[in-house]
């Protein structure tokens, strides 16, 4: 749990900057931010469901409550998210499961016909048995 609290502790940093330091708003800032930090890990959709019964548990009205969301979730759900990018990237890389089953393209596949030229001494791929310089790859200025 030690590590875990450092962070939510990391994460509550401005919502304790914002208290006199009494230890008091100190946990009351540390409990706000461990709420935020739990609703930042719902998915999006879920959110809004679990901050109005928030609203209720605390009986904010919904002016309150607006406010509360507007002045401190929603920032620091916001921050969790820049703070914390690993826990989120499961919304946005869905089929990561997926991704193991995509090899890449071998890059000789790759149907770029001037890499693909021989090398100036190489035999010429007409199979004329010259090299390709004084063959197909003879510059027109050479004749
Ligand atoms: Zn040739």
């Amino acid at each position: 749990m030690g590590a875990m609290a450092e962070a939510i502790a990391a994460y509550a940093q401005p919502l304790i900057d914002e208290t006199d330091g009494s230890t008091e708003q100190m946990n009351k800032a540390l409990s706000i931010s461990q709420v935020c930090w739990n609703i930042a890990l719902l998915p999006e959709e879920k959110r809004q469901s679990s901050i109005n019964s928030l609203g209720e548990a605390l009986s904010m009205g919904d002016a309150e409550l607006e406010d509360f969301q507007r002045s401190i979730l929603l920032p620091m759900i916001r921050r969790h998210e820049e703070m914390f990018p690993k826990l989120h990237q499961r919304e946005s890389i869905k089929p990561s499961h997926l991704e193991s089953s995509f090899s890449p393209l071998p890059s000789a596949k790759s149907p770029k016909g001037k890499s693909q030229e021989p090398g100036r001494y190489d035999p010429c791929p007409c199979n004329s048995g010259r090299k390709y310089k004084f063959c197909c790859g003879r510059s027109p200025r050479a004749f």
